[in-house]
């Protein structure tokens, strides 16, 4: 991991605040911009990290634009050189240095300012919002203001909308409305030609499709149109759990192929044992209450599943009515009986539920140390196997984090977008969301990184269809595999709207060209 060694170094470069000489060939020296550009060690420095905390790639300079048309004038200042680079960085929650440039420009998204502003459309129910706006702020804007919210969500919320729409966005409904890439009817766009552009399924729909899911390398995003629908007031947040993997596939599958179901549906695996990260302390919603391994079947294998599903309903609603309803859904599920876990809380409580574990997280250290995590799509045709490989073997004592798994219907996805998916009408996300401790060693950090390894050479040598999702590969070659057959039109893609290959260099798919 030369990379944790970089980020070392990174960190103790006391190099000059002020470095007005700009590039190797001053290219930037002509730069106006109405926002600002910062060459100082706190920026670039900044800009050098990522969630993932694995790598470090330090810009030449940090980019803090006042709206979409200085993102313009940076990518056509760009252009001039022969050498320059530019990333947006949303919220820099990726895993693998995905919004870093090397001693290129990093366009710090989330200062846009007013242009980061969520204006709603209370008629059409849609929210036009800036690229570099976090989904809490999108949340709370919407259901507080209007009591209207978008369909599809993340887990967790403070992602950038335009971070998101550049990989996909999933979480439990994405089941019934497609991933958030599949809720968006308009993009403002900033290609790599440096041309402000609204696009859509109707107008520019070449770049429209291109820039979903397209890992920021066609353009940067400056705005987006979010469909709305009615927010209810309240969810009951259900948890049960399942020591038999093909009974919990069979439960979630038919969830999200019902017309009657619940509002959100994800899943995920934990060790059976009483380890409190990765065990059943996992389960139960509240502290009072807990998981009682003694309704467990005698012959329980070394992992349960927890089908995790939530209803929404309204203040109006009668509770009766309510509980009917969860009576009737989970009545035709398998689930252990009395491991069987639920609470009720507010929507927006239930949706910004992650930012708890992130506060907890950061107070005990963990939210900053490195977290090498695992992102994929498996066909439905190998998931069994998985589980037998990889669950039940390889990842049986867990990850010190959540390993989420649940399934997706490929027909919410538009092929025209530019992600790519295993083959099937049905898939399944695995998330290996690893953590460490306050201080891991690197060896401890190398270890975690060898196990994905492990996990994809093994999804590789049993010739499992499946897909990374927040991709990440170190060459053409394996973007090349990765995107199949759709390679070409990826290609084709890039030489349309950035070929030059200015944009998103931390993706590693092209190499800068003049
Ligand atoms: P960044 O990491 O800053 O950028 C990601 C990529 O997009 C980079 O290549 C960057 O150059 C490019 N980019 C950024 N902004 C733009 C823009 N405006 N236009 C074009 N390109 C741009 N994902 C899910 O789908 N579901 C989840 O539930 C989920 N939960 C998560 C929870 C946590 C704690 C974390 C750390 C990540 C989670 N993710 C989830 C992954 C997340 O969607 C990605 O990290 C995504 O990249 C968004 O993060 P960001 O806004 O910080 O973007």
């Amino acid at each position: 991991l030369a990379c944790l060694i970089e980020r070392f170094v990174a960190d103790n470069d006391t190099e000059s605040i002020t470095q007005p000489e700009i590039t190797d060939d001053g290219v930037l020296k002509d730069l106006d911009i109405e926002g600002s550009v910062d060459y100082g060690t706190n920026a670039t420095v900044l800009a050098a990290k990522d969630f993932g905390g694995m790598y470090a790639v330090k810009p030449l300079a940090v980019i803090r634009p006042a709206g979409a048309d200085d993102v313009a004038r940076v990518i056509r200042q760009a252009l001039h050189s022969p050498t320059l680079t530019v990333a947006a960085r949303g919220n820099g929650h990726s895993i693998n240095g995905q919004a870093m440039a090397h001693n290129g420009l990093v366009i710090d998204m989330k200062s846009m300012g007013d242009n980061n502003r969520i204006d709603v459309n209370v008629t059409s129910m849609y929210a036009d919002v800036g690229g570099g706006a976090l989904w809490a702020d999108v949340l709370k804007r919407c259901v507080l203001g209007y009591g209207l919210a978008p369909k599809s969500w993340t887990d967790y919320l403070d992602l950038t909308v335009g971070g998101t729409l550049s990989n996909a966005g999933v979480s439990g409904q994405a089941f019934r409305y497609g991933p958030q890439t599949s809720t968006v009817t308009e993009l403002e766009v900033v290609t790599g030609n440096g041309e402000r552009t609204v696009c859509s399924n109707s107008q520019n729909s070449e770049l429209f499709f291109s820039v979903l899911g397209g890992l920021g390398q066609f353009g940067i995003i400056t705005r987006a149109r979010v469909l709305l629908q009615p927010a209810p007031d309240m969810v009951r947040w259900i948890r049960v759990v399942y020591s038999e993997f093909d009974e919990f596939t069979r439960d979630a599958e038919l969830l999200i192929m019902s017309q009657e179901s619940f509002n959100y549906v994800e899943g995920f695996v934990l060790a059976n044992s009483d380890d409190p990260v990765n065990g059943w302390p996992s389960v139960p919603l509240d502290s009072n209450q807990t998981f009682d391994p003694t309704q467990l079947p005698k012959h329980t294998g070394p992992v349960l599943y927890c089908l995790e599903v939530a209803l929404h309903y309204s203040n109006h609603d009668d509770p009766s009515t309510v509980n009917k309803m969860v009576e009737k859904l989970l009545g035709r599920l398998r689930y252990i009986e009395h491991l069987r876990f639920e609470i009720d809380l507010s929507y927006m409580n239930f949706l910004l539920r992650v930012k708890h574990v992130e506060q907890a997280a950061r107070a005990s250290g963990i939210w900053d140390t490195p977290h090498p995590w695992l992102n994929m799509f498996v066909s439905k045709r190998d998931i069994a196997a998985f589980n037998r490989i990889m669950f039940q073997k390889i990842l049986k004592n867990g990850v010190n984090g959540p390993m989420l798994t649940y399934p997706l219907l490929r027909s919410k996805w538009d092929n025209r977008s530019s992600v790519a998916l295993p083959q099937g009408e049905i898939f399944y996300l695995v998330a290996l969301l690893r953590f460490s401790h306050s201080h891991p060693k690197e060896s401890e950090i190398k270890q975690m990184v060898a196990q994905n390894q492990e996990v994809l050479q093994t999804c590789i040598n049993n010739g499992f269809d499946f897909k990374l999702y927040l991709p990440h590969y170190e060459s053409t070659v394996e973007w090349k595999k990765h995107f199949g057959d759709q390679w070409g039109r990826f290609v084709e893609r890039k030489s349309q709207f950035d070929p030059k290959a200015v944009l998103a260099p931390g993706q590693k798919i092209f190499t800068r060209n003049h």
